[in-house]
């Protein structure tokens, strides 16, 4: 079995899908592993790093792909990419399939049976494999980190002889994975720390980090958690009464963070012009959900906006990202036990479970088709 590890050829990222732990671990299984030649650079990894583990490095991904049985990724392969993969290849990645049907066909086309790691199920035994909460966790850490480097001043209070500096106050929206560790980093950084969320379930786990939790609690909230743990799209009316108590606090406020999001959908938008208007100078916005239209209007990926009212609105693309090295160990310890999982340990040959719920909920492609149920191809 040979598995390969290739270069990220995205701009914005920096990650690697394979470490020298997991390429550790995939070798005792039997595998040989080929990196292409500075892959994990940018996370901190060498060649003789990846060497050292017992990986070979190819001087490229053409080198690296040939004859893999097994392709690990941070991001979906390019049409490119995929063309130069075996068919029947087996590839991971984070396949961003929503909307991108035409890419998904690329795949199919290719023959490789491509895995959407961000469509394993929440539940205990693929926690292992959970690379929306393990690289979540750090986007709501870095956002704190973000939002604090661009507030002209200091988060704790501080007496000191030359005079009081107070805490600053930081509001966190969406209380996910992201949020919770958006408000705990604050917490430590010593800020008072607001929350809000629709799904009530939130509220003790705010008030356990010492937070205090703000939201409409009508009967629309009491129900607005699904089965599956997400949130529900609120109504209009919802909505209207959300942004009138959210609207007094804001201005209040010195960094807010945004994370709120809805499987599928584009994120809600939570924070108005008006809103952000209403803001001291100097105060900062950081919108996680930038990417997926954004919470914050005037939010541009990518960009630090600075509003004619002096208030910064942040819109770092991938933010987890932007902590490399740490993302990439976690998110190759993700690949790496769903992998461990299609390995047959007797002959240590691939042993793919089609039937496997985990495997059905995350394949995307397989034998030259889009196999997954909610990507069917419309009818014309
Ligand atoms: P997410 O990224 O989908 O959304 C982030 C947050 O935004 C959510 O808390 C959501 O309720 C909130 N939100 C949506 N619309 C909002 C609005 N209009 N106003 C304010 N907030 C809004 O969420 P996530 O981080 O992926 O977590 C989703 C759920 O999955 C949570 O219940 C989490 O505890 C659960 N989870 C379970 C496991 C497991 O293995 N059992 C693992 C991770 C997460």
């Amino acid at each position: 079995m040979r598995i390969a590890v290739i270069t990220e050829t995205d701009p914005h990222e920096d990650r690697v899908a394979a470490t020298p732990e997991t390429v550790k671990k995939l070798v005792g299984l039997g595998a040989n592993v080929a990196v292409q030649s500075g892959a994990g650079l940018a996370s901190g990894i060498t060649d003789a790093d990846y060497q050292a583990a017992g990986a070979t490095t190819e001087p490229t991904a053409e080198a690296a792909l040939a004859d893999a049985d097994v392709v690990l990724k941070v991001r979906r392969p390019t049409p490119a990419e995929a063309g130069a993969m075996k068919r029947g290849a087996i590839v991971l990645a984070i396949m961003d399939p929503y909307g991108n049907e035409a890419a998904l066909k690329a795949l199919a086309d290719a023959g490789v049976s491509a895995f959407a790691m961000e469509l394993m199920p929440r539940i205990t035994r693929a926690q292992v494999m959970d690379v929306l909460s393990s690289q979540a966790n750090l986007a709501g850490y870095r956002a704190v980190i973000d939002g604090a480097a661009e507030y002209g001043r200091a988060l704790p209070m501080m007496m000191t002889a030359a005079g009081t500096v107070p805490a600053a106050r930081i509001f966190v929206m969406g209380v996910g994975v992201a949020g919770l560790q958006a408000i705990a980093t604050a917490r430590r950084l010593g800020a008072v720390v607001t929350a809000t969320d629709v799904r009530p379930a939130t509220k003790e786990q705010v008030e356990s980090l010492g937070a205090k939790f703000l939201a409409v609690e009508d009967e629309e909230f009491l129900q607005a958690q699904t089965a599956g743990g997400y949130a529900k799209e609120m109504s209009k009316e919802y909505q209207a009464k959300q942004a009138a108590l959210v609207a007094s606090h804001i201005a209040k406020q010195d960094i807010v963070i945004t994370t709120a999001l809805i499987p599928g959908r584009p994120a809600p938008k939570l924070v108005s012009e008006d809103m952000i208007a209403s803001m001291k100078p100097g105060s900062v916005l950081v919108d996680l959900a930038v990417e997926r239209g954004g919470n914050v209007a005037l939010a541009r990926p990518g960009e630090i906006v600075v509003t004619p009212n002096g208030v910064k609105i942040v819109g770092h693309l991938n933010v987890p990202g932007r902590l490399a090295a740490t993302a990439s160990s976690l998110y190759a310890k993700n690949l790496f036990n769903f992998l461990e999982t299609m390995i047959d340990k007797g002959s240590k040959a691939l042993a793919v479970k089609w039937d496997d719920e985990l495997v059905q909920a995350t394949n995307l492609t397989r034998d030259g088709a889009v196999v997954h149920p909610n990507f069917q191809p419309k009818p014309a």
